[in-house]
Protein backbone atom coordinates (compact mmCIF):
# COMPACT_ATOMS: atom_id res chain seq x y z
CA UNK A 1 0.00 0.00 0.00
CA UNK A 2 2.94 2.16 1.35
CA UNK A 3 4.69 1.25 -1.79
CA UNK A 4 1.58 1.46 -4.30
CA UNK A 5 1.21 5.21 -3.27
CA UNK A 6 5.32 6.10 -3.45
CA UNK A 7 5.26 4.92 -6.86
CA UNK A 8 2.02 6.05 -8.23
CA UNK A 9 3.44 9.54 -6.64
CA UNK A 10 6.54 9.18 -8.57
CA UNK A 11 5.12 7.78 -11.60
CA UNK A 12 3.03 11.23 -11.68
CA UNK A 13 6.28 13.23 -11.20
CA UNK A 14 7.76 11.55 -14.24
CA UNK A 15 4.94 12.51 -15.99
CA UNK A 16 4.23 15.68 -15.22
CA UNK A 17 7.91 16.25 -15.72
CA UNK A 18 7.80 14.82 -19.47
CA UNK A 19 5.06 16.64 -20.07
CA UNK A 20 6.63 19.96 -18.95
CA UNK A 21 9.62 19.19 -21.27
CA UNK A 22 7.54 18.12 -24.29
CA UNK A 23 5.54 21.32 -23.70
CA UNK A 24 8.92 23.74 -23.23
CA UNK A 25 10.28 22.19 -26.87
CA UNK A 26 7.17 22.55 -28.47
CA UNK A 27 6.96 26.06 -27.27
CA UNK A 28 10.42 27.05 -28.28
CA UNK A 29 9.80 25.46 -31.79
CA UNK A 30 6.85 27.40 -32.50
CA UNK A 31 7.96 30.59 -31.34
CA UNK A 32 11.27 29.90 -33.72
CA UNK A 33 8.60 29.14 -36.08
CA UNK A 34 5.99 31.67 -35.58
CA UNK A 35 8.93 34.55 -35.05
CA UNK A 36 10.66 33.41 -38.59
CA UNK A 37 7.27 33.38 -40.78
CA UNK A 38 6.61 36.75 -39.04
CA UNK A 39 9.68 38.10 -40.07
CA UNK A 40 9.71 36.90 -43.64
CA UNK A 41 6.77 38.38 -44.26
CA UNK A 42 7.17 41.68 -43.00
CA UNK A 43 10.61 41.68 -44.15
CA UNK A 44 9.26 42.35 -47.90
CA UNK A 45 6.90 45.30 -46.76
CA UNK A 46 9.74 46.73 -45.14
CA UNK A 47 12.29 46.43 -47.82
CA UNK A 48 9.80 48.19 -50.15
CA UNK A 49 9.38 50.94 -47.63
CA UNK A 50 13.17 51.55 -47.58
CA UNK A 51 13.50 51.56 -51.36
CA UNK A 52 10.92 53.89 -51.83
CA UNK A 53 12.41 56.59 -48.86
CA UNK A 54 15.75 56.06 -50.59
CA UNK A 55 13.90 56.89 -54.04
CA UNK A 56 12.48 60.16 -52.41
CA UNK A 57 15.75 61.58 -51.01
CA UNK A 58 17.65 60.23 -54.27
CA UNK A 59 14.64 62.41 -56.02
CA UNK A 60 15.29 65.39 -53.77
CA UNK A 61 18.89 65.15 -53.89
CA UNK A 62 18.67 65.00 -57.56
CA UNK A 63 16.58 67.87 -57.72
CA UNK A 64 19.05 69.82 -56.10
CA UNK A 65 21.94 68.50 -58.67
CA UNK A 66 19.77 68.79 -61.46
CA UNK A 67 20.30 65.47 -62.75
CA UNK A 68 17.86 64.14 -65.16
CA UNK A 69 15.72 61.03 -63.63
CA UNK A 70 14.90 58.40 -65.87
CA UNK A 71 10.32 57.76 -65.68
CA UNK A 72 9.26 55.87 -64.06
CA UNK A 73 8.77 52.22 -66.29
CA UNK A 74 10.46 53.89 -68.91
CA UNK A 75 13.93 53.09 -70.47
CA UNK A 76 14.98 50.97 -67.15
CA UNK A 77 14.74 47.54 -68.95
CA UNK A 78 18.90 47.09 -67.98
CA UNK A 79 18.47 47.54 -64.07
CA UNK A 80 18.64 44.98 -61.49
CA UNK A 81 15.54 44.36 -59.81
CA UNK A 82 16.26 46.18 -56.64
CA UNK A 83 17.24 49.41 -58.97
CA UNK A 84 14.02 48.51 -61.02
CA UNK A 85 11.47 48.51 -57.72
CA UNK A 86 13.66 51.63 -56.69
CA UNK A 87 12.26 53.24 -60.09
CA UNK A 88 8.37 51.61 -60.26
CA UNK A 89 7.96 52.12 -56.43
CA UNK A 90 5.08 49.93 -54.87
CA UNK A 91 1.82 50.73 -55.90
CA UNK A 92 0.27 49.72 -52.24
CA UNK A 93 2.60 52.47 -50.73
CA UNK A 94 0.55 55.87 -49.29
CA UNK A 95 2.75 58.95 -48.77
CA UNK A 96 1.41 61.41 -46.31
CA UNK A 97 3.09 64.73 -46.15
CA UNK A 98 2.85 66.62 -42.48
CA UNK A 99 3.72 70.25 -41.81
CA UNK A 100 5.33 70.89 -38.91
CA UNK A 101 2.59 71.53 -36.88
CA UNK A 102 1.05 67.85 -37.27
CA UNK A 103 -1.22 68.88 -40.57
CA UNK A 104 -1.66 66.77 -43.66
CA UNK A 105 -0.30 68.70 -46.85
CA UNK A 106 -1.61 66.46 -49.35
CA UNK A 107 -4.90 64.89 -48.72
CA UNK A 108 -5.58 65.53 -52.27
CA UNK A 109 -2.76 62.97 -53.58
CA UNK A 110 -3.97 60.56 -51.11
CA UNK A 111 -7.32 59.88 -52.79
CA UNK A 112 -9.95 61.05 -51.22
CA UNK A 113 -11.92 57.83 -50.27
CA UNK A 114 -8.91 56.66 -48.32
CA UNK A 115 -8.27 60.08 -46.79
CA UNK A 116 -11.86 60.98 -45.42
CA UNK A 117 -12.43 57.57 -44.66
CA UNK A 118 -9.52 56.72 -41.86
CA UNK A 119 -7.27 59.58 -41.85
CA UNK A 120 -9.29 62.46 -40.77
CA UNK A 121 -8.97 61.95 -37.35
CA UNK A 122 -5.01 60.07 -38.10
CA UNK A 123 -2.65 62.20 -35.80
CA UNK A 124 1.31 62.30 -36.42
CA UNK A 125 3.23 60.14 -34.04
CA UNK A 126 7.09 60.93 -33.90
CA UNK A 127 8.06 58.33 -31.42
CA UNK A 128 9.22 56.01 -34.24
CA UNK A 129 10.89 58.42 -36.40
CA UNK A 130 13.36 56.67 -38.95
CA UNK A 131 12.17 52.92 -37.29
CA UNK A 132 9.42 51.03 -39.57
CA UNK A 133 6.43 50.47 -37.09
CA UNK A 134 3.07 48.54 -37.13
CA UNK A 135 0.39 50.47 -37.06
CA UNK A 136 -3.75 49.46 -38.04
CA UNK A 137 -6.25 52.18 -38.93
CA UNK A 138 -9.66 51.68 -37.01
CA UNK A 139 -8.43 48.23 -36.04
CA UNK A 140 -9.61 47.27 -39.59
CA UNK A 141 -6.65 48.07 -41.56
CA UNK A 142 -2.95 46.90 -40.68
CA UNK A 143 0.23 49.09 -42.16
CA UNK A 144 3.57 49.05 -41.50
CA UNK A 145 5.24 52.25 -41.62
CA UNK A 146 8.01 54.53 -42.11
CA UNK A 147 8.26 58.17 -40.82
CA UNK A 148 11.12 60.50 -41.47
CA UNK A 149 12.06 63.98 -41.83
CA UNK A 150 12.09 65.42 -44.81
CA UNK A 151 15.20 67.25 -46.25
CA UNK A 152 13.84 69.59 -48.78
CA UNK A 153 13.65 72.68 -47.02
CA UNK A 154 12.12 74.67 -49.97
CA UNK A 155 8.51 73.54 -49.01
CA UNK A 156 6.25 73.35 -46.29
CA UNK A 157 6.94 69.70 -45.49
CA UNK A 158 8.00 68.78 -42.00
CA UNK A 159 8.05 64.90 -42.21
CA UNK A 160 7.05 62.24 -45.02
CA UNK A 161 5.01 58.87 -43.70
CA UNK A 162 5.10 55.91 -45.85
CA UNK A 163 2.56 53.52 -45.15
CA UNK A 164 2.45 50.16 -47.15
CA UNK A 165 -0.99 47.78 -46.54
CA UNK A 166 0.16 45.00 -45.15
CA UNK A 167 -3.44 43.40 -44.38
CA UNK A 168 -2.73 39.96 -46.46
CA UNK A 169 0.40 39.22 -44.55
CA UNK A 170 -1.82 39.91 -41.41
CA UNK A 171 -4.25 37.48 -42.50
CA UNK A 172 -1.46 34.71 -43.37
CA UNK A 173 -0.07 35.43 -39.38
CA UNK A 174 -3.00 35.24 -37.92
CA UNK A 175 -3.97 32.04 -39.88
CA UNK A 176 -0.52 30.68 -38.74
CA UNK A 177 -1.56 31.36 -35.41
CA UNK A 178 -4.29 29.68 -35.53
CA UNK A 179 -3.07 25.98 -36.95
CA UNK A 180 -0.11 27.28 -34.04
CA UNK A 181 -2.84 27.15 -31.57
CA UNK A 182 -4.84 24.00 -33.25
CA UNK A 183 -1.76 22.22 -33.40
CA UNK A 184 -0.73 23.15 -29.46
CA UNK A 185 -4.30 21.57 -28.62
CA UNK A 186 -3.52 18.42 -30.42
CA UNK A 187 0.64 18.23 -29.01
CA UNK A 188 -1.08 19.19 -25.49
CA UNK A 189 -3.18 16.11 -26.09
CA UNK A 190 -0.89 13.79 -27.58
CA UNK A 191 2.24 14.80 -25.08
CA UNK A 192 -0.06 14.07 -22.28
CA UNK A 193 -0.23 9.89 -23.56
CA UNK A 194 3.08 10.40 -24.66
CA UNK A 195 3.87 10.99 -21.21
CA UNK A 196 1.90 8.87 -19.36
CA UNK A 197 3.29 5.66 -21.44
CA UNK A 198 7.27 7.26 -20.52
CA UNK A 199 6.33 7.66 -17.28
CA UNK A 200 5.43 4.08 -16.91
CA UNK A 201 7.86 2.56 -18.83
CA UNK A 202 10.24 4.70 -16.55
CA UNK A 203 8.79 3.35 -13.90
CA UNK A 204 8.99 -0.35 -14.74
CA UNK A 205 13.03 -0.95 -13.70
CA UNK A 206 12.66 1.11 -10.59
CA UNK A 207 9.63 -0.56 -9.20
CA UNK A 208 11.77 -4.03 -10.45
CA UNK A 209 14.85 -3.23 -8.42
CA UNK A 210 12.95 -2.06 -5.71
CA UNK A 211 10.89 -5.67 -5.06
CA UNK A 212 14.11 -7.64 -5.89
CA UNK A 213 15.61 -5.26 -2.96
CA UNK A 214 12.82 -5.80 -1.05
CA UNK A 215 13.02 -9.45 -1.18
CA UNK A 216 16.37 -9.28 -0.69
CA UNK A 217 16.46 -8.00 2.45
CA UNK A 218 13.71 -10.16 3.43
CA UNK A 219 15.23 -13.45 2.81
CA UNK A 220 18.49 -11.75 3.76
CA UNK A 221 16.66 -10.79 7.56
CA UNK A 222 14.74 -14.57 7.71
CA UNK A 223 18.07 -16.59 6.63
CA UNK A 224 19.91 -14.18 9.32
CA UNK A 225 17.18 -15.39 12.01
CA UNK A 226 17.71 -18.91 11.94
CA UNK A 227 20.92 -19.26 13.05
CA UNK A 228 20.07 -16.76 15.61
CA UNK A 229 17.35 -17.75 17.16
CA UNK A 230 19.30 -21.34 17.33
CA UNK A 231 22.17 -19.53 19.44
CA UNK A 232 20.12 -17.60 21.81
CA UNK A 233 18.26 -21.06 22.21
CA UNK A 234 21.60 -23.01 23.08
CA UNK A 235 23.04 -20.09 25.23
CA UNK A 236 19.75 -19.68 27.11
CA UNK A 237 20.25 -23.73 27.78
CA UNK A 238 24.15 -23.21 28.93
CA UNK A 239 22.93 -20.23 30.77
CA UNK A 240 20.33 -22.19 33.06
CA UNK A 241 23.14 -25.23 34.10
CA UNK A 242 26.00 -22.63 34.62
CA UNK A 243 27.56 -25.75 37.41
CA UNK A 244 27.45 -27.88 34.19
CA UNK A 245 30.99 -29.24 33.18
CA UNK A 246 31.55 -27.81 28.77
CA UNK A 247 32.05 -31.55 28.21
CA UNK A 248 28.17 -31.93 28.97
CA UNK A 249 27.28 -29.27 26.92
CA UNK A 250 29.60 -30.06 24.04
CA UNK A 251 26.24 -30.71 21.49
CA UNK A 252 24.96 -27.11 22.20
CA UNK A 253 28.32 -25.47 22.13
CA UNK A 254 28.98 -26.64 19.06
CA UNK A 255 26.11 -26.54 17.25
CA UNK A 256 26.67 -22.31 18.47
CA UNK A 257 29.87 -22.15 16.75
CA UNK A 258 28.53 -23.99 13.75
CA UNK A 259 25.78 -21.60 13.64
CA UNK A 260 28.04 -18.52 13.95
CA UNK A 261 30.33 -19.77 11.22
CA UNK A 262 26.78 -19.68 9.06
CA UNK A 263 26.25 -16.48 10.41
CA UNK A 264 29.60 -15.11 9.46
CA UNK A 265 30.05 -16.63 6.02
CA UNK A 266 26.31 -15.39 5.60
CA UNK A 267 27.42 -11.76 6.35
CA UNK A 268 30.10 -12.09 3.90
CA UNK A 269 28.43 -13.11 1.27
CA UNK A 270 25.30 -10.52 1.67
CA UNK A 271 28.03 -7.53 1.89
CA UNK A 272 29.67 -8.79 -1.17
CA UNK A 273 26.59 -9.18 -3.11
CA UNK A 274 25.40 -5.29 -1.41
CA UNK A 275 28.93 -3.62 -2.68
CA UNK A 276 28.47 -5.56 -6.01
CA UNK A 277 24.82 -4.23 -6.69
CA UNK A 278 26.38 -0.49 -5.56
CA UNK A 279 29.09 -1.08 -8.11
CA UNK A 280 31.74 -0.17 -5.24
CA UNK A 281 33.86 -3.58 -5.93
CA UNK A 282 36.40 -3.05 -8.67
CA UNK A 283 38.64 -6.12 -10.04
CA UNK A 284 42.74 -5.31 -9.09
CA UNK A 285 43.75 -6.86 -12.31
CA UNK A 286 46.81 -8.34 -13.08
CA UNK A 287 48.06 -11.65 -14.80
CA UNK A 288 46.55 -15.01 -13.85
CA UNK A 289 48.29 -18.13 -14.57
CA UNK A 290 44.24 -20.08 -15.40
CA UNK A 291 46.16 -23.75 -14.66
CA UNK A 292 48.18 -22.76 -11.83
CA UNK A 293 45.49 -21.14 -10.00
CA UNK A 294 43.13 -23.86 -10.55
CA UNK A 295 45.65 -26.53 -9.31
CA UNK A 296 46.08 -24.33 -6.13
CA UNK A 297 42.63 -24.11 -5.50
CA UNK A 298 41.81 -27.39 -6.25
CA UNK A 299 44.55 -29.06 -3.80
CA UNK A 300 43.13 -28.97 -0.53
CA UNK A 301 39.30 -29.84 -2.28
CA UNK A 302 41.35 -33.24 -3.71
CA UNK A 303 42.06 -34.18 -0.63
CA UNK A 304 38.71 -33.63 1.11
CA UNK A 305 37.01 -35.82 -1.90
CA UNK A 306 39.65 -38.46 -1.56
CA UNK A 307 38.80 -38.87 2.67
CA UNK A 308 35.23 -38.90 1.31
CA UNK A 309 35.68 -41.47 -1.32
CA UNK A 310 35.49 -39.54 -4.50
CA UNK A 311 37.54 -39.61 -7.31
CA UNK A 312 39.11 -35.97 -8.49
CA UNK A 313 40.53 -35.23 -11.57
CA UNK A 314 42.03 -32.39 -13.46
CA UNK A 315 42.28 -32.15 -17.36
CA UNK A 316 44.54 -28.75 -17.32
CA UNK A 317 45.09 -27.57 -20.80
CA UNK A 318 45.22 -23.62 -20.55
CA UNK A 319 49.04 -23.03 -20.21
CA UNK A 320 48.60 -19.05 -20.59
CA UNK A 321 48.02 -16.12 -18.56
CA UNK A 322 45.18 -13.98 -18.21
CA UNK A 323 44.25 -10.02 -17.02
CA UNK A 324 42.16 -10.91 -14.05
CA UNK A 325 41.44 -10.63 -10.16
CA UNK A 326 43.11 -13.63 -8.89
CA UNK A 327 41.59 -13.28 -5.38
CA UNK A 328 37.86 -12.93 -7.29
CA UNK A 329 38.60 -16.00 -9.54
CA UNK A 330 39.78 -17.92 -6.45
CA UNK A 331 36.37 -17.10 -4.72
CA UNK A 332 34.39 -18.47 -8.09
CA UNK A 333 36.63 -21.72 -7.85
CA UNK A 334 35.94 -22.17 -4.48
CA UNK A 335 32.17 -21.80 -4.53
CA UNK A 336 31.89 -24.07 -7.56
CA UNK A 337 33.95 -26.70 -5.58
CA UNK A 338 32.07 -26.17 -2.47
CA UNK A 339 28.91 -26.73 -4.03
CA UNK A 340 30.46 -30.13 -6.01
CA UNK A 341 31.74 -31.62 -2.61
CA UNK A 342 28.18 -30.67 -0.78
CA UNK A 343 25.95 -32.33 -3.67
CA UNK A 344 28.11 -35.14 -4.55
CA UNK A 345 28.32 -38.66 -2.57
CA UNK A 346 30.48 -41.54 -1.93
CA UNK A 347 31.83 -42.88 -5.44
CA UNK A 348 31.27 -39.77 -7.34
CA UNK A 349 33.35 -37.99 -9.15
CA UNK A 350 34.50 -34.48 -9.40
CA UNK A 351 36.38 -32.86 -12.15
CA UNK A 352 38.01 -29.82 -13.83
CA UNK A 353 39.31 -29.44 -17.08
CA UNK A 354 40.62 -26.00 -18.76
CA UNK A 355 40.82 -25.29 -22.12
CA UNK A 356 41.50 -22.81 -24.77
CA UNK A 357 38.35 -21.89 -27.46
CA UNK A 358 38.86 -18.93 -30.24
CA UNK A 359 39.97 -16.29 -27.98
CA UNK A 360 38.43 -17.35 -24.79
CA UNK A 361 39.55 -19.56 -21.63
CA UNK A 362 37.33 -22.02 -20.80
CA UNK A 363 37.19 -23.82 -17.39
CA UNK A 364 34.95 -26.85 -16.61
CA UNK A 365 33.77 -27.61 -13.58
CA UNK A 366 31.85 -31.10 -14.03
CA UNK A 367 30.44 -33.37 -11.00
CA UNK A 368 28.71 -36.88 -10.58
CA UNK A 369 26.59 -35.81 -7.89
CA UNK A 370 22.82 -35.04 -7.34
CA UNK A 371 22.70 -32.78 -10.67
CA UNK A 372 19.90 -30.11 -10.66
CA UNK A 373 16.43 -30.74 -12.46
CA UNK A 374 16.49 -28.88 -15.88
CA UNK A 375 13.33 -26.79 -15.22
CA UNK A 376 14.97 -25.47 -11.78
CA UNK A 377 18.59 -24.55 -14.13
CA UNK A 378 17.62 -20.84 -14.68
CA UNK A 379 16.87 -20.23 -11.14
CA UNK A 380 19.94 -21.56 -10.19
CA UNK A 381 21.74 -18.16 -10.20
CA UNK A 382 19.09 -16.37 -8.43
CA UNK A 383 19.96 -14.98 -4.76
CA UNK A 384 18.56 -17.32 -2.18
CA UNK A 385 17.21 -19.74 -4.81
CA UNK A 386 17.86 -23.51 -3.49
CA UNK A 387 16.71 -26.47 -5.40
CA UNK A 388 16.24 -28.36 -2.04
CA UNK A 389 15.57 -26.23 0.95
CA UNK A 390 15.94 -28.72 3.41
CA UNK A 391 19.08 -30.31 2.17
CA UNK A 392 20.83 -26.96 1.52
CA UNK A 393 20.34 -25.93 5.55
CA UNK A 394 22.21 -29.52 6.23
CA UNK A 395 24.62 -28.63 3.77
CA UNK A 396 25.35 -25.50 5.00
CA UNK A 397 23.96 -23.88 1.86
CA UNK A 398 22.04 -20.29 1.47
CA UNK A 399 21.92 -20.07 -2.11
CA UNK A 400 23.70 -17.15 -2.27
CA UNK A 401 27.09 -18.50 -3.78
CA UNK A 402 25.92 -18.75 -7.26
CA UNK A 403 24.98 -15.12 -7.21
CA UNK A 404 28.17 -14.35 -6.22
CA UNK A 405 29.92 -16.50 -9.03
CA UNK A 406 27.64 -14.98 -11.77
CA UNK A 407 28.35 -11.87 -10.35
CA UNK A 408 32.63 -12.34 -10.84
CA UNK A 409 32.16 -14.29 -13.48
CA UNK A 410 30.20 -11.36 -15.25
CA UNK A 411 32.37 -8.11 -13.78
CA UNK A 412 35.53 -10.07 -15.65
CA UNK A 413 33.19 -9.82 -18.94
CA UNK A 414 32.86 -13.53 -19.37
CA UNK A 415 29.82 -16.07 -18.55
CA UNK A 416 28.58 -18.71 -16.93
CA UNK A 417 26.37 -21.66 -17.74
CA UNK A 418 25.13 -24.80 -15.94
CA UNK A 419 24.47 -28.21 -17.89
CA UNK A 420 23.71 -31.30 -17.26
CA UNK A 421 27.16 -33.59 -16.85
CA UNK A 422 26.57 -36.44 -19.95
CA UNK A 423 24.66 -39.13 -17.71
CA UNK A 424 24.92 -37.63 -14.09
CA UNK A 425 25.00 -34.86 -11.92
CA UNK A 426 26.33 -30.94 -13.10
CA UNK A 427 28.54 -28.97 -15.04
CA UNK A 428 29.46 -25.07 -14.94
CA UNK A 429 30.83 -23.86 -18.04
CA UNK A 430 32.80 -20.76 -17.21
CA UNK A 431 34.30 -18.17 -20.48
CA UNK A 432 36.69 -16.25 -19.44
CA UNK A 433 37.98 -13.56 -22.16
CA UNK A 434 41.99 -13.74 -23.44
P1 LIG B 1 23.98 -22.99 -1.87
O1 LIG B 1 24.76 -22.20 -0.91
O2 LIG B 1 22.63 -23.40 -1.42
O3 LIG B 1 24.77 -24.11 -2.46
P2 LIG B 1 24.31 -21.80 -4.41
O4 LIG B 1 23.92 -20.46 -4.91
O5 LIG B 1 25.75 -22.12 -4.44
O6 LIG B 1 23.70 -21.93 -2.99
O7 LIG B 1 23.54 -22.85 -5.24
C1 LIG B 1 22.17 -22.70 -5.49
C2 LIG B 1 21.50 -24.04 -5.67
O8 LIG B 1 21.98 -24.64 -6.87
C3 LIG B 1 21.81 -25.02 -4.59
O9 LIG B 1 20.94 -24.90 -3.52
C4 LIG B 1 21.64 -26.33 -5.29
O10 LIG B 1 20.27 -26.70 -5.30
C5 LIG B 1 22.03 -26.04 -6.72
N1 LIG B 1 23.43 -26.47 -7.03
C6 LIG B 1 24.51 -25.70 -7.10
N2 LIG B 1 25.60 -26.42 -7.43
C7 LIG B 1 25.18 -27.68 -7.56
C8 LIG B 1 25.84 -28.92 -7.90
N3 LIG B 1 27.15 -28.98 -8.17
N4 LIG B 1 25.09 -30.02 -7.96
C9 LIG B 1 23.77 -29.98 -7.71
N5 LIG B 1 23.09 -28.85 -7.40
C10 LIG B 1 23.79 -27.73 -7.32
Amino acid sequence: MFNKTIFRKQQLKFMLLNLLAFTVIFAIFGFIIFGQVQRTLYSHADEELQLFKERLTDAVNGLEGDEVRPMPGKGNQDLSPIDKKRENPNPRIVVIQWDSTGKILNEGEIGSLFYENYLTDYQLDKTQLDEITMTSIDDLYHFRYLLFEDVNEQDDIAYIQLLINVDAEQTIISNFMRLVTICSVIFIILSISASYILSKKMMKPIMLSWNKQAEFVENASHELRTPLTIIQNKLELLLRAPHERIADKFENIALSLSETRRLSKLTSDLLTLARADSAETELTLQNVEIDKLVREVCAPYQEIAESQDKHFWLNLKCPIAINADETRLYQLFVILLDNALKYTVENDSIGVKTYLEDQRVVIEMSDTGIGIKEENMQYIFERFYREDRARSRETGGVGLGLSIAQWIVEKHRGSIKVMKNQNKGTTFIIKLPK
